[in-house]
């Protein structure tokens, strides 16, 4: 089949913002509603197993409902963050979400305060559900009443959601203005990337510049709105739900133990040095003294020869069937289904997602394809999201979602398969260069700059509770940049103003931590793929088919993985070492295409030590 960049289409879930099938699911979920508050008399302790299965089984099929009204307008709202229809939709859902909550509560707080014993018995009766029903009671601790409980869920849809959706709405229409060939050029954050991650050196600096001269522009109200964030979260999961700190709130959610989620911190801290080797060698590649934080995604040979989406495609979809032909067919469907939104348009999200929306249904991509190779490894990982979710596709609504820290392996293990690819195939010396260092680009994207992320959100909410200012933010921000890179790389000041441009830690506090953890779980895996062979695969598609049926922790260590264990993390980053190693063997070629021109930052002979300012860049993860 042919493959073309296109617009998704949305037709599987509703046909449009006015369309009857709309209004019916709505009202088909308030009639599903009041007939479950009916079920209210039925909760007790000694509560029949068959009669306690028909209410949560009552309750997936509102869930699955709601799902489908939530994916629509998120989706619609992604495809155009300027459309006043998807925009007043999402108020609407936002709305209607949190009074259905708010009628069924009731039965997740029994269910938290019912008695161990009789709680074992129905889970254990319960099949598939257990882990979902198991999830519901981590959460008794910091439980509040179902009066509290209601107040919150109302007060969140025009407190911290109207809070993001505004933070959405006035960064997505952001206008990023660059000379190009002469010519003074109107980009989206997606259309500045390429010159961002280019080879023209002056231009990626004045990308950067570009990026953070508008992000700075509005500095004190995305900070302010940041500020918001932090205390609302501050307020809620600290003040009233006890929660131990901020961190531990995103744990609980993960159901990863705190130890792991230090371990994993702490290791990557310890490793840094990996990445400021890296930088060094990459500096050499690139013909400089010193990397500017602008050349940190420079490729090291040739110019970024632009790759045709339909070869992409073709590549990712080769790749997969190389690994296992049924991955290759699952991500087919994707394309087959016009789940995939690769186009380019204003207005249109930035960045790229993966929606898996009930069991059995396709999942949604959302890219913004500019033919460079970074897209392509794009387009790969959030085709193994879809394939995660397809493979779960046998467990319940409540259950095939995986967890956060598990979320990230089918994606960065797809971007391996393409890159393993790659190298097989490809046979021009530069190129085979320019794909390794582009794996650790990658790496350092993925692993070092997200821990880093969480260890500046966990300084900020800190800060932030002893009332710091935006620019005491900014500060701090400099100050966790200038550890993540030592004095492998010319930082220059309006990097200060990087943390207002990712949007993770407005969204989700804490998620960015998952990348590290699925990157590095990756590596592990892959080294055992390389070691094993074809007798891996099974124990490789036990993992993404458990979905979200049973704690991350219980599913890897029936893989022989012990996450608390920083041994673990170790070897993910002894892998890295490793490829360091090999990168630092190779010949520097005498004329890199992409050669950095003099920078304007202070730069020449860097005192020992002292990492100077110089000027910024930014890699944005997906
Ligand atoms: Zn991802």
């Amino acid at each position: 089949m042919a493959y073309s960049v296109k617009k998704w289409d949305l037709g599987e879930l509703f046909s449009g913002y006015d369309s009857p099938e709309l209004q019916a699911a709505f009202d088909n979920v308030d009639e599903q509603v009041t007939s479950f508050e009916g079920a209210r008399g039925k909760l007790n302790p000694d509560i029949e197993v068959e009669t306690f299965l028909d209410i949560v089984r009552a309750s997936e099929a509102t869930t699955r409902i709601v799902s489908k009204i939530y994916a629509f307008s998120g989706l619609s709202f992604a495809a155009d963050t300027q459309d006043q229809n998807a925009q007043s939709l999402v108020g609407r859902v936002d709305q209607f979400a949190a009074e259905m909550q708010n009628r069924t509560l009731f039965f997740s707080l029994w269910w938290k305060e019912l008695d161990e014993k009789n709680a074992e018995r129905l889970m254990n009766a319960s099949g598939d559900y257990r882990y979902y029903l198991e999830e519901i009671r981590h959460f008794k601790p910091h439980t509040l009443s179902e009066p509290e409980e209601k107040v919150i869920n109302l007060k969140d849809v025009t407190g911290p959601s109207a809070l993001i959706n505004l933070y959405d709405a006035i960064t997505n229409r952001y206008v990023f203005k660059l000379k190009v060939n002469g010519k003074v050029q109107e980009l989206t954050r997606a259309q500045l990337q390429p010159f961002i991650q280019g080879p023209d050196a002056n231009m990626r600096a004045q990308a950067y510049q570009e990026l953070y001269r508008v992000y700075a522009a509005d500095g004190p109200i995305l900070g302010q709105m940041y500020q918001t964030r932090a205390r609302d979260w501050h307020n809620e999961n600290i003040n009233l739900r006890k929660f131990s700190s901020a961190l531990s709130v995103r744990n609980l959610a993960n159901d990863v133990p705190d130890e792991a989620v230090n371990a994993l911190m702490e290791v990557t801290k310890k490793n840094s040095k990996i990445f400021h080797r890296y930088f060094k060698l990459k500096a050499k590649h690139v013909g400089v003294k010193k990397l500017r934080r602008y050349d940190i995604y420079a490729p090291v040979a040739k110019s970024d020869k632009p790759f045709k989406y339909e070869d992409a495609a073709k590549m990712v979809l080769d790749s997969f069937s190389a690994f296992d032909p049924k991955i290759g067919e699952l991500a087919q469907r994707v394309f087959d289904q016009d789940h995939l939104d690769s186009e380019i348009r204003k207005g249109k999200q930035g960045g790229a997602f993966c929606a898996s929306i009930t069991p059995e249904m396709t999942p949604y991509v959302l890219i913004n394809y500019t033919g460079r190779a970074r897209d392509v490894a794009t387009l790969a990982h959030e085709l193994g999201h879809a394939i995660h979710a397809m493979l779960a596709s046998h467990h319940t609504t409540f259950t095939f979602h995986s967890s956060l820290p598990l979320a990230e392996t089918a994606s960065t293990f797809g971007e391996m398969m393409l890159t393993e690819k790659l190298l097989a195939e490809e046979k021009d010396e530069a190129v085979r260069r320019d794909i390794l260092f582009k794996q650790m680009d990658d790496a350092f994207a993925t692993v070092l700059r997200q821990i880093y992320f969480a260890l500046f959100e966990r300084d900020a909410h800190a800060m932030i509770q002893k009332n710091a200012s935006t620019d005491e933010l900014s500060a701090a921000y400099m100050e966790n940049l200038k550890e993540q890179f030592g004095d492998s790389v010319e930082l220059s000041d309006e990097f200060k103003w990087e943390w207002v441009s990712i949007p993770h830690i407005y969204h989700t506090p804490f998620y960015v931590y998952a990348y590290a953890f699925g990157q590095l779980l990756v590596f592990s895996l892959y080294k055992q793929f390389k070691a094993e062979g074809d007798s891996f695969k099974p124990k490789y598609l036990k993992i993404l088919s458990a979905g979200g049926s049973e704690a991350p922790a219980r599913i890897l260590s029936e893989a022989g993985i012990n996450i608390s264990d920083p041994k673990f993390w170790q070897g993910g980053f002894d892998v890295l070492d490793g490829l360091v190693s090999e990168l630092e063997k190779l010949p520097v070629d005498a004329k890199p295409a992409a050669k950095a021109k003099p920078t304007s930052s202070p730069k020449g002979k860097t005192p020992a030590k002292k990492a100077k300012p110089a000027k910024g860049k930014a890699g944005k993860k997906k």
